[in-house]
């Protein structure tokens, strides 16, 4: 008899452990081996002693952290090989959420589960596609789960962005997205949709986007925004880190317009409150149908969620007959 993955995979105060494995996975404090999904902050934490990830990740791990914060020992474990950790055989598969992200597949006597991380349906021009794997524990993220979140082409919504800089010639555009894996992708799709012009960085976002060219994706023209003149942005867009396109940093630009790329972007109050002129609903998330699709295409008799919004997934997943539980990990949540 195979042994149910409940048996081998435990919730533990640091996160998910694999016990035959002896591996945490994205855990929230230091541990001895870590196996990491992804470099968001709140997944990639610096001080474990051997990190296990994709040479994308761990790529971008150093550029985030340093390299003598981002594991004491690492080792690069690319797509689809395989890996022999103790009793159990671990596969990294792409999971469409930025660029290197992984669902983490565990092979033990039989039994499989895939700890998805964050990942997404929609076409993303800077990381491999999301691929369903089957498995019978499939432990998904819920970010957005919750049926009022559907979230549009993306391409749909740089559109309105590329409107709104025809509309207002003399405006700067100044857009608030993640540092890691937003930012690239608003820039890739603004280039998917032909805008060839120089688009211009907060200098959070210079270091990530830099790994990425390194790594090979193309992102066109890139300048910092902070040495450029204040009339040299004027008709540009400029990325930001969501934290500075309310404050001081973002109204020394020529009469800004204020956009903000974000799944929450649904939520209208949430862009009010903000300050958000351009609402720009672009998530690195699966939304309600992408997530119960998943579910579905892994075949998996039980899924397990991570974090987010548990309980409208978990009574969903009772309607298509399949066993649900929260993990209620603590620690994970929005990406910085
Ligand atoms: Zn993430
Ligand atoms: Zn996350």
């Amino acid at each position: 008899m195979t042994p149910h993955p409940q048996t081998w995979l435990q919730t533990t105060p640091q996160g998910l452990y694999c016990l035959p494995g002896d591996f945490h996975i994205d855990p929230t404090r230091p541990v001895a081996r870590a196996v990491i999904t992804h470099g968001h902050a709140d997944h990639a934490r610096p001080g474990h002693d051997h990190v296990l990830a994709t040479p994308e990740t761990l790529a971008i791990m150093r550029t985030r952290m340093g390299a003598e914060r981002a594991g004491v020992a690492q080792q690069a474990l690319p797509y689809h090989e395989t890996l022999r950790v103790n009793d159990v055989t671990i596969t990294l598969i792409p999971a469409g959420h930025v660029l290197g992200a992984a669902q983490i597949l565990m092979e033990y006597q039989g039994a499989r589960a895939v700890v998805s991380g964050d990942y997404k349906r929609q076409a993303d021009p800077t990381c491999a596609p999301f691929e369903p794997v089957a498995c019978d524990v499939f432990v998904t993220e819920a970010t957005f789960g919750l049926p009022v979140f559907r979230h549009p082409d993306a391409r749909d919504e740089i559109r309105r962005l590329l409107a709104s800089v025809a509309l207002f010639p003399e405006r700067t555009h100044v857009v608030g997205a993640y540092a890691l894996g937003k930012c690239q992708r608003v820039i890739a799709v603004l280039r998917q949709c032909g805008y060839d012009a120089p688009i211009y960085l907060h200098g959070a976002h210079q270091a990530v986007c830099e790994t990425y060219q390194a790594l090979g994706v193309e992102l066109g023209d890139l300048r910092p925004a902070t040495v450029a003149a204040k009339a040299e942005l004027k008709g540009a867009i400029v990325l930001a880190p969501p934290s500075a396109i309310a404050d001081r940093w973002a109204r020394r630009l020529e009469d800004p317009v204020v956009c903000m790329a974000s799944g929450w972007m649904r939520i209208r109050q949430r862009a009010k409150a903000g300050g958000v002129e351009l609402p720009l609903i672009i998530s690195d998330h699966a939304d309600w149908d992408d997530l119960l699709r998943t579910i579905r295409e892994t075949g998996a008799g039980e899924i397990w969620v991570t974090h987010g919004a548990e309980e409208a997934l978990i009574h969903a997943a009772g309607l298509m007959q399949i066993k649900a539980r929260a993990l209620a990990l603590i620690g994970y949540g929005e990406e910085e």
